[in-house]
């Protein structure tokens, strides 16, 4: 099978007994690229030093809203500086989190618009962190991506992916009408995670990515634990499940749909 974990902290201090480990398993059973996002200047760096250790990794870079009291006068130049990094792949996480109350909103919103314009210059897609704050969120990329479309920029066509979505149906689908992808995560396998499923069930297979966010977010049958990328297999086997449809076609299309938005090289 193949899988590309597009959304794991591979970097965090709970990975340093055994990352090369949970590296070797990932490729064991078929994942072929692991996202690593930032929430902050110093896993920005972090980020792409793993990156440049190991062949199927990527980064992301820049400030995620929890981390919002953190960006000053030189974060713009000094992300913009990052992602000329050869595996730097995309700007993220960025966006909106009205569930922690960390960073005022006014700041979170003013950050994530200094982010999205980066992310236009630089001519990359965006990962998006949104929590409590969906159609806020919403409407600001939906904007973004029209004027990014009005301008003729490529990226209208590819712009991102809203990481770890907790959005309805409808959400999902004005997503959809302008091109960005949903990051599907270990809750779908929830036994309450109705609601998810049926935006899985709703939404275009060629619009979905499959994230652990390890080390959270574990999927049953190993909810509790330590989340990591080879765990990716449970989200593409309730994914299958949920569209009725083979196991390896749902890794296949998710797998090419990163590969679409994170402009890497198909192998194929
Ligand atoms: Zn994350």
């Amino acid at each position: 099978m193949r899988i590309a974990d597009t959304h794991c902290h591979l970097d965090f201090p709970r990975f340093d007994n055994d990352r090369e480990a949970v590296i070797e398993e990932a490729k064991n059973i078929g994942v072929e690229r692991i996202l690593i996002p930032a929430i902050d200047i110093p896993t920005s760096k972090a980020a792409i030093r793993l990156a440049e250790k190991h062949d199927l990794i990527y980064a992301a870079v820049g400030v995620q809203p929890n981390s919002g009291l953190t960006w000053n006068s030189s974060s713009y130049d000094v992300i913009e500086t990052l992602s000329l990094h050869p595996k730097v792949v995309a700007i993220g996480e960025i966006g909106l989190d009205y569930y922690w109350d960390k960073c005022p909103k006014e700041i979170q919103r003013e950050i994530f618009i200094e982010q999205l314009k980066l992310a236009e210059d630089a001519e990359l897609p965006v990962i998006i962190h949104s929590r409590d704050s969906v159609e806020d969120t919403i409407d600001i990329l939906i904007d973004w991506q029209k004027e990014l479309a009005q301008q003729g920029s490529k990226l209208a066509e590819n712009p991102g992916v809203m990481h770890s979505y907790s959005g309805n149906s409808k959400q999902a689908q004005r997503l959809e009408e302008s091109n960005f992808c949903i990051g599907i995560t270990g809750p779908v396998t929830f036994k309450k995670a109705d609601g998810l499923r049926e935006v899985v069930r709703n939404m275009n297979l060629e619009k979905i990515f499959i994230e652990t966010d390890a080390p959270y977010l574990t999927p049953e049958p190993h909810r509790g634990k330590r989340n990591k990328p080879s765990y990716t297999r449970y989200i593409v086997e309730k994914i299958a499940e949920v569209k009725d449809l083979p196991v390896d076609k749902v890794g296949e299309i998710t797998t090419k749909n990163s590969y679409r938005v994170f402009g890497w090289k198909t192998r194929d």
